[in-house]
């Protein structure tokens, strides 16, 4: 059985798992950018005049990345880690200092600081929370995974991931991977067709 909705073991204030779902609002979230598909993804949203957060490694980001326009275009961006590490792993001194670095990477180039973090892997603990909380993040997780990354060869399942379980509030798990922008027109209209607006974080 694949995990569509993930349970999470303590609840922390600081921990957001899904937004408020008023008005059938849902957050689209694309992980592990930025890269060669950032734009194309970006396309694909402002076509359908959807927004989305990103959550971008900062060790990616150079100022030419199209940070800019992100923002303009009306999405948000958060950090992924300065690398792609499972904090777990690192001691609460080392989880600060590799978010501090991210924070500042991301400020000295963009002149914003990040709102969200969404650690790596989805792992996460106590000290990952309260080094993110104490550089100014929440830590943001999700409520409904499209499992883009098992699905390079069955794509259209991207959409039927999401499109089975969508629910006013959900923030979902996607990436900046080839397969996702092939879908992502589609996956879009889907989730016009049935009603939900997307919204910030
Ligand atoms: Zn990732």
């Amino acid at each position: 059985m694949i995990y569509n909705e993930v349970e999470f073991s303590f609840n922390d204030p600081q921990v957001v798992t899904e937004i408020d779902g008023r008005n059938n609002q849902i957050t689209l979230t694309f992980d592990d950018g930025p890269g060669k598909y950032t734009n194309d993804i970006l396309r694909s949203l402002n076509k359908e005049n959807m927004n989305a957060y990103f959550f971008w490694q900062t060790s990616r980001l150079y100022a030419s990345r199209p940070w800019e326009n992100l923002y303009k275009e009306g999405h948000g961006l958060g950090s992924h880690g300065h690398r792609h590490v499972d904090f777990t792993r690192l001691s609460p001194e080392k989880q600060w200092k590799h978010l501090q670095v991210s924070v500042r990477e991301m400020t000295q180039i963009t002149g914003i600081s990040p709102e969200f973090f969404r650690p790596p892997y989805g792992k996460y603990n106590k000290d990952t929370v309260d080094a993110a909380s104490s550089l100014g993040m929440k830590t943001v997780l999700w409520s409904l995974a499209s499992l883009d990354w098992e699905l390079k060869q069955s794509p259209e399942s991207i959409i039927r991931n999401i499109t089975e379980h969508l629910n006013p509030g959900a923030v979902i798990l996607l990436h900046e991977f080839r397969q996702t922008r092939d879908i992502l027109p589609e996956l879009l209209q889907e989730i016009r067709n049935r009603n939900y607006k997307t919204a910030l974080l």
